[in-house]
């Protein structure tokens, strides 16, 4: 395990001139230098840098891995509340492509990877109506309009115009980029206000006019045009999907995930893992950390947001209650809200021990709620009061003053990006944004441009992150081994 605090060099930097096997020295060979190890500078010790880091150091290259902060995980972190230890960012990982299953397998952890509870979330409408959340859909796109649990949100006119998206020809739509645009098309604005808008934003914190459907829902506009409407195309990728629940866990929390991955990574000698390291200006050629200090390399890759700017930012506020009336999980596993709801502040609750039975277990008689807001009061007091009122109102229990035994905040930076739709230019070599990064005036004519991975790239979510992370350090590894005096070391 790393240190939690202070900078820790870990593993023997090799030297920037360690030659790779032997060479036998022919006249020709004299001359020219022997081959050596290439070396990547990772900024962002979050899961992206973790991953890329990785994925670097097992294809033969040397890495410094740069974090700002005093701890490596990123939004993938814990925190203590009330003695039980809980996911403080994301609790859960997509099923979707075996991305993330793949990973935690390679590092050991395969048995402890969990299903949520089969009961399903919740809706909180806008008039303020709480209703289970439909079951057959994609990104809260129905796959059976008329069904009663779309009707009962959607409403009977919103759910005949849905179901007009069976008359429409199947390309209608289906050139969409756009999630928001492809849904109003073919379904209307009822399934988008009242469904995708909570849905989608629960996931991606953003509206469905800034999603890319290639990045969300990869597929479903060729489904479209194949099935000839979006409620068949639902269907096809929900058939296609593997069997269980859409996501998973981690047994202990997700944040195991990290833990490993940093042990995996600390174990290697090429890496160098430098905590309390915040970049300040990246060129193809190397970083500037806050102290002045200049580090090279053959490569930079960004997995962190740099520069000015700023997204939304994430609230999250844990409650720990005891309830006895919670504990048979009155609105499953969590009540997402509709935008516009009155009345409740937060944006989505999840009653972490009614979707987690492995804390269930070690919570015992107490329950775990958390509740996310996008705006949220400074004052810790205030907070903890909004997010038991709120719960009242979501849940639909009393929760008195006194039930709350325990309340914790955690505030997240949201990527700054409107969309993942950026993805698309930010493949293996794109520049990063112009204005984003202190660059010198000829970085954008570097033949080794700095790479960007993270989800500002690769869109929200473990999966998409990792996915990005593996298939661009793949890339980058090609790159490197095809360059003149650089050679990677062969696996160990
Ligand atoms: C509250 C919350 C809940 C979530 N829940 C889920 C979920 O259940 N399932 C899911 O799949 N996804 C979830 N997500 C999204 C998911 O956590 C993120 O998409 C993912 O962790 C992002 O990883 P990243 O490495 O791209 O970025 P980050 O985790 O943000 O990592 C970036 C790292 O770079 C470092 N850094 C920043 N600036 C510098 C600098 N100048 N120099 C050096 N280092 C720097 C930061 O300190 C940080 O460690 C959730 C997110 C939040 C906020």
């Amino acid at each position: 395990m790393l240190p939690a605090d202070g900078v820790a060099a870990v593993g023997a930097a090799l030297s920037d001139q360690a030659a790779v096997g032997a060479v036998a020295m022919t006249p020709e060979h004299r001359s020219a230098p022997e081959p050596r190890i290439p070396h990547v500078i990772v900024v962002g010790g979050g899961l992206a840098g973790l991953v890329t880091a990785r994925e670097l150091l097992n294809g033969g290259a040397r890495v410094t891995l740069l974090e700002a902060s005093s701890r490596l995980g990123g939004k993938v972190a814990s925190h203590t509340v009330d003695g039980i230890r809980l996911d403080a960012g994301a609790e859960s990982f997509a099923t979707r492509g075996g991305t993330v299953a793949a990973l935690i397998t390679e590092l050991g952890l395969s048995d402890d990877i969990v299903p949520p509870a089969a009961a399903g979330a919740w809706l909180l409408s806008r008039t303020g109506k709480a209703l289970p959340l439909p079951k057959a859909g994609l990104l809260g796109i129905p796959s059976v309009p008329l069904a009663r649990d779309v009707i009962a949100i959607v409403g009977l006119v919103g759910a005949v115009r849905a179901q007009l998206d069976g008359l429409l020809l199947g390309f209608v739509g289906a050139r969409e980029r756009n999630l928001g645009s492809l849904v109003r098309k073919r379904m209307g604005r009822a399934v988008l206000d009242r469904l995708v808008t909570p849905v989608a934003g629960a996931i991606h914190s953003v509206h469905p006019d800034q999603l890319d459907v290639d990045v969300v829902a990869p597929r479903l506009r060729d489904a479209v045009l194949s099935r000839g409407s979006l409620a068949a195309a639902v269907l096809t990728l929900r058939e296609a999907a593997p069997a269980g629940a859409a996501v998973q866990g981690i047994s202990g929390g997700v944040f195991r995930l990290v833990d490993a991955l940093a042990d995996s990574i600390s174990v290697n000698a090429a890496a160098d893992i430098l905590l309390r390291s915040t970049v300040t200006a990246v060129d193809p050629t190397g970083v500037t950390l806050g102290d002045g200090q200049r580090i090279d390399g053959d490569h930079v890759v960004v997995a962190a947001e740099l520069g000015p700017g700023s997204g939304v930012n994430i609230t999250l506020a844990t409650l720990v209650v005891r309830c006895a009336e919670l504990a048979s999980a009155p609105r499953g596993t969590g009540v997402l809200v509709a935008p516009g709801a009155v009345g409740v502040q937060a944006k989505a609750l999840t009653h972490a021990t009614a979707k987690w039975a492995w804390l269930a277990d070690a919570a015992e008689d107490r329950q775990v709620l958390r509740l996310s807001y996008e705006t949220a009061p400074d004052s810790d007091d205030v907070l903890r009061e909004q997010a038991r009122a709120d719960a009242e109102v979501l849940l639909g229990v009393k929760l008195p003053a006194e039930s709350v035994v325990a309340f914790a905040r955690q505030t997240w930076a949201g990527p700054r990006r409107a969309a993942p739709s950026v993805v698309a230019a930010g493949g293996f070599g794109a520049q990063t944004e112009s204005g984003e990064l202190s660059t010198p005036a000829d970085a954008s004519d570097a033949s080794h441009p700095v790479l960007e991975v993270g989800e500002r790239v690769s869109g929200t979510g473990l999966a998409a992150v990792i996915r990005h992370s593996r298939a661009e350090s793949e890339n980058l590894l090609t790159d490197l081994a095809s360059r003149p005096g650089l050679r990677l070391a062969p696996p160990s």
